[in-house]
């Protein structure tokens, strides 16, 4: 995993290894649930995730390649950002299934 260019992992290595521990194995987790207090580091997390899903270089996320610089500016085909009512829907939903994971 490159987290070199990426600033907001900075002084956070708990991060860093939870995200590791992700793609152990050279595994690639179906679906990510993100939850912060700052929503920008939120979306910077989420980019870097995305340009991790669609880089083809070895070392991944490198930032550089097409795929990548197509992930960062939210212009690359396999991606279609949430407008906010789905966001809302999306949020709902989670918020539900972590109700009923709550009560078992
Ligand atoms: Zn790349």
């Amino acid at each position: 995993m490159n987290f070199e260019g990426f600033d907001f992992f900075e002084n956070d290595e708990n991060l860093k290894q939870r995200i590791e521990s992700l793609y152990s194995q050279n595994r690639q987790p179906h679906a990510i649930v993100i939850e912060g207090a700052v929503e920008q580091r939120c979306e910077k997390l989420a980019t870097f995730l995305t340009m991790r899903a669609v880089c083809r270089a070895e070392n991944k996320p490198c930032g550089k390649c097409e795929q990548c610089i197509k992930a960062r500016e939210q212009a690359h085909r396999f991606l279609e950002p949430l407008n906010s009512e789905e966001k809302q829907t999306l949020y709902t939903l989670l918020m539900k299934l972590t109700t009923r994971g709550s009560e078992n």
